[in-house]
């Protein structure tokens, strides 16, 4: 089948082409109603059918392949930085996994309830994501190591029963106690949860709450034989709640259903990832994150892969770790981020070449918009097809990329690909709501209802959902990314940045990313953030934020002068000097959200003197002190 064909039926009839995806995943019982629309924008997919997401990541597969591994956890955060490496069967899994589920209903955890994950990357915690959906309980899993308060507030929102815990995480080989910071926001928080359940990994002593927090191993020690059922849902019960990055704003509680995420994950896993039972997925992001949920636990496992699970960074014991992973265990998929890679990028080269990559078939890369010169070095050293993908934590699942299980389409340097089965989209004018032409810059829409695997609320406040996300034009009712795009004549989009990235400079309206492209080509520029800084003459001004490559040419004044100069002509020539930047800053580190995304929002509040707005989910807090020194000399 052509693309076109796939893509053109999953629009034209939505209802034949989803109860055919639908079959692929196991159901209890069969759906009555492939989707209710009758209560736009809520969309409710596979009406009246039952099916469990642990059941067709887990015991489908014990029956089929119970021998072969599932799970392969490896952690680099050891003294010396040696991998230590663990895996478990598909069978194995299912055992650990009913252990987990036994010890939750032992604390009084059941179908409906909030289980709160705060947990390294370690198996764990991957137990604890598949015995809630085995339980139907809903998971929140939240971002290992965020600090105190950001951790309150996503109690406060979730209201847990239970949180699954552990002593500590670890990173570059440093210890990161969790135990204090969990207490810290339980205090803090007004939902108590009843208890916590304590994986104890030696890493950190840490205070134990009589009556209130309990011993994993314990516990384990004492169900080892359990056997726990799946317990059927409601294809629209609700399967997890992830909050998103954080980006632009306080971050919103994604809420997603069971049957319609499992449809489109087994339905991704095939046609964009191109997975095969007894292949080995090696995806590098966390847990915490919505790649994490679909593509390191729920994904590759409903799709009979083994999954890797890596607890460390990609450079440490040196930048060859994830390719040795690759030899080892024959990774045939890998997905990671552009912001990794370009870590990757400024190691040895060398590196690279240690190991037999051959098993690899694809790299494929999302999460921010994925620059020319880091597509064209990785394409180079692996050998094999990079492949952009773009969507959200509110869509769960690929909105554009290339879909390879379909048809080996090319991909176009720069573009994340063409739109994914269900997704109507459109680009439209920002001021009119008209729809724009092909190569006509616009805000990129999603015309209800949303595929399976999309976001059925915001947790506990639809008023939020409908606000925030479907009510942004008035000429009608679409779903906006918050994302602009362009459309070229051979349907392929273009991510152009996000649509509070845009600054006005005397009336010229400009992309803070486009600045940022034009920026990256000079050739001693690592990274860059451009923002637009109010002024009273001009309205805005973009002023950018640059880590030069080699730090030593940036180190006297003089230096920095000469370098804003170089940067300026690049500039100057690429965009015209309307866009050129009034000042440029050489920093060592930009601020970013734990997930390795710009926080341009709270450089330009520093920059207008502002407070730098909700920080619960940055990276480097020192990143905001380099800023605020840039700006004072
Ligand atoms: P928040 O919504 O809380 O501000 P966030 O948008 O960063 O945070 P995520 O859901 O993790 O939270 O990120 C989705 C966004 O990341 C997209 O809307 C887009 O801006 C960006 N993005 C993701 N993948 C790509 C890609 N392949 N190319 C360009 N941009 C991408
Ligand atoms: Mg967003």
């Amino acid at each position: 089948m052509s693309y076109q064909d796939f893509y053109q039926q999953s629009i034209a009839h939505p209802e034949v082409f989803w109860a055919k995806e639908a079959q692929r995943i196991d159901w209890h019982k069969p759906f009555e109603q492939v989707v209710d629309y009758s209560r736009p924008p809520f969309a409710s997919w596979f009406v009246g059918g039952e099916t469990n997401l642990c059941h067709n990541a887990v015991d489908r597969w014990v029956v089929k392949q119970g021998e072969k591994t599932a799970l392969i956890a490896i952690s680099t955060e050891t003294p010396d930085g040696s991998p230590s490496e663990k895996t478990w069967t598909f069978r194995e899994l299912q055992q650990e996994v009913e252990r987990t589920a036994a010890i939750m209903i032992a604390l009084g955890v059941g179908k409906g309830d909030c289980v709160l994950i705060y947990m390294p990357m370690i198996a764990e915690a991957m137990f604890a994501m598949l015995a809630c959906a085995r339980i139907g309980a809903i998971h929140s899993v939240v971002f290992g190591g965020f600090a105190a308060n950001s951790l309150a507030s996503r109690i406060d929102d979730a209201k847990p029963k239970l949180i699954f815990s552990a002593d500590a995480g670890s990173r570059m080989g440093k210890v990161v106690p969790y135990k204090p910071l969990l207490d810290e926001a339980i205090r803090i928080s007004k939902n108590k949860p009843q208890h916590v359940l304590m994986v104890d990994r030696k890493l950190a002593a840490f205070e134990h709450m009589s009556g209130r927090d309990v011993d994993y191993a314990e516990l384990r020690a004492k169900h080892m034989e359990a056997s726990v059922p799946v317990t059927w849902l409601k294809s629209n019960d609700i399967s997890y709640i992830l909050y998103t990055s954080g980006t632009t704003g306080t971050p919103k509680g994604v809420q997603r259903d069971v049957g319609g995420y499992a449809v489109a994950l087994a339905s991704s896993m095939e046609t964009i990832f191109c997975g095969k039972p007894g292949e080995t997925y090696f995806s590098t992001s966390d847990i915490g994150w919505v790649v994490g949920h679909s593509y390191i636990v729920y994904g590759p496992l409903m799709a009979g892969m083994a999954t890797v699970m890596y607890e460390g960074v990609p450079i440490r014991p040196d930048a060859s770790i994830w390719w040795y992973i690759v030899e080892k265990y024959q990774v045939t998929r890998m997905f990671s981020a552009p912001t990794a890679v370009r870590v990757l990028k400024k190691q040895p080269p060398e590196l690279l070449k240690k190991h037999d990559l051959s098993s690899l078939k694809a790299l494929y890369l999302a999460g921010e918009p994925l620059d020319e010169p880091t597509s064209t070095w990785i394409a180079a050293e692996l050998g094999v097809p990079i492949i952009d993908n773009y969507w959200q934590t509110e869509t769960g699942w690929p909105i554009l990329s290339v879909a390879k299980g379909i048809e080996d389409m090319p991909t176009r340097v720069g573009s994340p690909g063409v739109p994914m089965p269900g997704y109507r989209l459109k680009l439209l004018n920002e001021h009119t709501g008209t729809r724009c032409d092909n190569n006509e810059k616009g805000v990129l829409v999603i015309e209800g209802p949303l595929p399976p695997g999309c976001l059925q609320t915001v947790f506990n406040n639809d008023e939020r959902f409908i606000k925030s996300y479907w009510s942004n034009f008035s000429t009608e009712q679409v779903y906006s990314t918050f994302d602009w795009g362009i459309r070229d004549d051979d349907g392929y989009y273009f991510i152009l940045g996000r649509t509070d990235d845009v600054i006005n400079v005397a009336g010229h309206r400009l992309g803070t990313r486009e600045i940022e492209e034009s920026i990256s080509s000079h050739p001693n520029v690592s990274e860059v953030a451009v923002v637009g800084v109010e002024d009273k003459l001009k309205g805005q001004v973009a002023v950018a934020f640059v880590i030069p490559k080699d730090a030593s040419t940036t180190s006297t004044p003089q230096d920095k002068k000469q370098f804003e100069k170089e940067i300026f002509a690049v500039v100057d020539r690429q965009l015209g000097a309307v866009a050129r930047p009034s000042r440029v800053y050489a920093v060592s580190l930009l601020p970013k959200t734990r997930s390795g995304k710009l926080l341009r929002r709270s450089i330009q509040a520093l920059c207008e003197g502002r407070d730098p707005g909700d920080l619960t989910t940055i990276e480097d807090p020192n990143s905001l002190t380099q800023i605020k020194d840039a700006l004072e000399s």
